[in-house]
């Protein structure tokens, strides 16, 4: 009950990269540069069981970005020239940096495979391992080579991502999640394809199918938007939608979002992965904060479905911060489950 985890990527160790900075150059390479992300990687997971998180990821510290670290191991992306272009539907900045399709998109071989596999072999805590969803990739390249619109590009990043999903699986891997932010964003394709294609990325995959759904990094410019911003409706558009597919669990923002928790509520059956971590701040939360945040999720969810979680990704964050968030999150779900077994217990006395 209430078991915590982060949505999935960790502050990299200055000796790996530079810090506070997404899509920072690494500082070595070669046979060096493995070793030293094999040691992130340790590092990373051990950070994650000394605060208490009970599902654990490899904080994504093998990737310079999370949409490039996976397009790296295809064909045809060039991920080094890169291209401006409006992604996000211009909503934190007008054009951004983006990856160029400049051949043939193949899956030769399997991309993070041998990640999970260093990192199951590192854990006994059961593992999650993410990747960027066909939506969300869609929208942060430039196609210079098949010129096709965006719902059939996107299904063919579903069909690789799905041989990702079930390699990824057959190691070990006990959760495979797919990251959509712009599932908050293109609200009509999330109906007329997106929900589609997500579905195609899970097809027989029989780890827990999971989706993050966000408002974004906790980076200024989107910090930025999220000050001004009055419209928090899109997960009532969305849920509805991901109630009748075939996903197992849903991470969403909350904490730093103007989310109504009633929206919750739509998403019927789903595991909830709940965001009671703000990662836009370096101030550390404290376990009683996350224990509220907690326990208002609570009047909209049962427990058994509840599974604490931070808003995104933590890579923004000094690595002191993360650590500290992710005791508070263990420590605040350790207070309700506390709460939650005495009221049961108590329930189970009355004759
Ligand atoms: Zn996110």
């Amino acid at each position: 009950m209430l078991e915590s985890s982060i949505v999935g990527s960790l502050p990299k160790p200055s000796w790996l990269a530079a810090p506070n900075m997404l899509r920072a150059p690494w500082r070595l390479n070669g046979s060096e540069l493995t070793d030293a992300q094999n040691d992130a990687v340790r590092l990373a997971i051990l950070d994650q069981e000394q605060a208490g998180l009970a599902i654990v990821t490899d904080g994504e510290v093998r990737r310079r970005h999370y949409i490039w670290g996976f397009l790296d191991g295809l064909t045809g992306v060039d991920t080094e020239n890169l291209a401006r272009a409006r992604s996000r539907g211009g909503r934190y900045s007008e054009t951004t940096e983006v990856a160029r399709i400049v051949g043939p998109v193949e899956r030769r071989r399997p991309v993070l495979l041998e990640a999970c596999q260093f990192a199951r072999a590192t854990t006994t805590r059961r593992l999650k391992v993410t990747m960027p969803g066909p939506m969300t990739i869609v929208d942060s390249v430039a196609d210079e080579y098949y010129g096709t619109d965006r719902k059939t590009l996107a299904m063919k990043f579903a069909a690789i991502l799905n041989a990702e999903a079930r390699d990824l699986s057959a190691a070990g891997a006990d959760v495979v999640q797919f990251d959509e932010p712009c599932f908050n964003i293109y609200l009509d394709e999330v109906e007329s394809w997106g929900i589609e294609a997500l579905e195609a990325c899970m097809d027989g995959v029989s780890a827990t199918r999971a989706v993050h759904i966000c408002y974004g990094y906790g980076t200024p410019t989107v910090l930025a938007w999220k000050t001004k911003n009055t419209d928090w409706g899109h997960y009532g558009v969305t849920f509805p939608l991901l109630a009748r597919s075939t996903v197992n669990q849903v991470s969403i923002e909350c904490a730093a979002s103007g989310v109504d928790l009633a929206v919750l509520r739509e998403l019927e059956d789903k595991d909830v992965m709940f965001g009671a971590i703000d990662v836009g701040t370096e101030e550390v939360e404290s376990a009683d904060v996350v224990a509220g945040r907690l326990r208002r999720a609570l009047q909209h969810v049962p427990p058994e479905r509840l599974f604490p979680c931070t808003d995104c990704g933590l890579v923004p964050r000094s690595r002191e911060a993360s650590r500290g968030k992710m005791r508070a999150l263990a420590d605040g779900a350790a207070i309700v489950r506390a709460e939650l077994t005495s009221t049961t217990q108590r329930e189970l006395a009355v004759p």
